[in-house]
């Protein structure tokens, strides 16, 4: 990245030189240092591969789709072309299933991959992902736990218009990883009346219970990203106490399949915005549906397909707000999310649908 920002500052100093009267050096380097955060949802047909790329220009994968070359290749297409970077920073596998781990081994062979966050090797691990993963070429590994956050640059144009008490800065926290949590903090509240409407779901032994969940922060903007982490899991993280707090953006979790999404964790956390990773006959269940549907403080749902499953359980969300609406020949259109430098606003847009609505950042 610092090789591409020199090499850009640089091409931007001869032509602003050269062709000091001309727009084309404005626009040439738009978006180097616009201060913005940005989030992708790449599609994977039904798997994850949510790609964060911070003002300064670092990269945060989650989760890399399946295995072949397809979702790799679309990632590398979105990091290349749209964010215009030349490395994955940071690359986090929420937990070993094909649809989250499954392109790492062949995109780290399109493009350097920095440090892998993940589970790690632990006891009684459900789903092994094989050496092919665990042999990968990054430069380094960690196990992520709860409570740790990633060594992500601060970002400038938030230290300057949040000082003070009010400043916020720039966060990427695991909040829960192989069943367990992060302590609760003084700002964490109790949930009581919500927790009250607690009940279980059938036990999940999947890995799916082990998802590693996180939290973003830049400013007073705040997203969710839970993996496939499943219903009774939820309930621990939301009961007794809310260690997850408000959020403005809610990936649906777990693709939108109803052994996720507990109630409780949306009358809780109160996104303004949920995006759905869901495939064309995968996910988007009627009952996560209608849970979504019923929380109020969302404004918009966004879906990055739409669903059209033959077993009569179809929801889909208005046209407008889905990403790839044919069943054949998927573009693997993204949703793209872009907070303001100052946070206090973000846009979601579909490009290729040119689609594109700003939400107000809600104060937490
Ligand atoms: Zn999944």
């Amino acid at each position: 990245m610092k090789n591409w920002l020199s090499k850009c500052a640089f091409v931007c100093l001869i032509m602003t030189v050269v062709f000091f009267n001309s727009a084309v050096t404005s626009t040439a380097c738009a978006a180097v240092g616009d201060g913005r955060l940005d989030v992708y949802w790449i599609d994977v047909e039904g798997g994850a591969a949510t790609l964060i790329v911070t003002p300064q220009g670092e990269s945060v994968l989650i989760d890399t789709g399946n295995p072949g070359i397809r979702d790799p290749g679309r990632i590398f297409k979105v990091v290349t072309e749209q964010a215009r970077l030349t490395r994955i920073d940071h690359l986090i596998t929420t937990h070993y299933h094909r649809d989250h781990f499954g392109g790492a081994a062949e995109l780290s062979r399109l493009i350097p991959i920095g440090q892998v966050w993940d589970n790690g090797k632990f006891a009684d691990m459900p789903n092994d992902p094989g050496p092919e993963y665990f042999g990968f070429k990054s430069e380094s590994r960690q196990v992520i736990s709860p409570g740790m956050q990633l060594p992500l640059k601060p970002a400038r144009s938030i230290k300057k218009l949040l000082t003070g008490n009010q400043f916020k800065g720039l966060k990427l926290t695991c909040i829960a990883a192989r069943k367990e949590f992060i302590d609760p903090t003084r700002g964490n509240r109790l949930n009581e009346l919500t927790c009250a409407d607690a009940r279980p779901k059938d036990r999940d032994g999947s890995d799916n219970a082990n998802s590693v969940t996180m939290l973003l922060e830049f400013g007073k903007f705040r997203f969710y990203d839970g993996g496939d982490i499943t219903w009774n899991q939820e309930t621990k993280l939301v009961c007794p106490v809310n260690l997850i707090g408000r959020v403005d953006v809610y990936q649906v979790t777990h693709h939108g399949l109803d052994s996720s999404n507990n109630p409780l964790v949306l009358r809780s956390i109160l996104p303004t915005i949920s995006v759905m990773n869901n495939g064309v006959t995968k996910g988007c269940m009627p009952e996560v549906f209608a849970n979504l549907k019923a929380t109020p403080s969302i404004q918009a749902m966004y879906q990055v397909h739409k669903n059209m499953r033959e077993d009569g359980m179809v929801s889909n969300t208005a046209t407008e707000f889905i990403a790839n609406r044919k069943a054949d020949e998927c573009a693997g259109n993204f949703i793209k999310l872009s907070v303001a430098a100052d946070s206090r606003n973000y846009t979601i847009s579909i490009p290729a649908h040119g689609h594109s609505a700003t939400y107000q950042t809600v104060a937490k």
